[in-house]
């Protein structure tokens, strides 16, 4: 089975360019401030959001292991 994953959005760096949310369609949505937000990561892949978080132009995505706490990226 697939670990759970959680994901978070720094909000200070993120520039609303949507790549994440263009990879990884499940678990990002814009907010009303067109910035990404978390949305369902357990609705898409490990790898998509992994795939996703490597795009992030400014590094605002960390990907951490729900379970255990582990940051998966950066
Ligand atoms: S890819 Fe990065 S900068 Fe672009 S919307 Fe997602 S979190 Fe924000």
């Amino acid at each position: 089975m697939a670990r759970k994953i959680t994901v978070s959005v720094d909000h200070d760096v993120c520039v609303g360019n949507a790549m994440c949310v263009t990879i990884a369609t499940k678990a990002f949505e814009l907010n009303d401030e067109r910035q990404s937000a978390p949305a369902n990561p357990d609705d898409d892949t490990e790898e998509l959001i992994l795939e996703a978080a490597e795009n992030c132009p400014v590094a605002a995505i960390t990907v951490t292991d729900a379970d255990t706490g582990e940051q998966l990226f950066p």
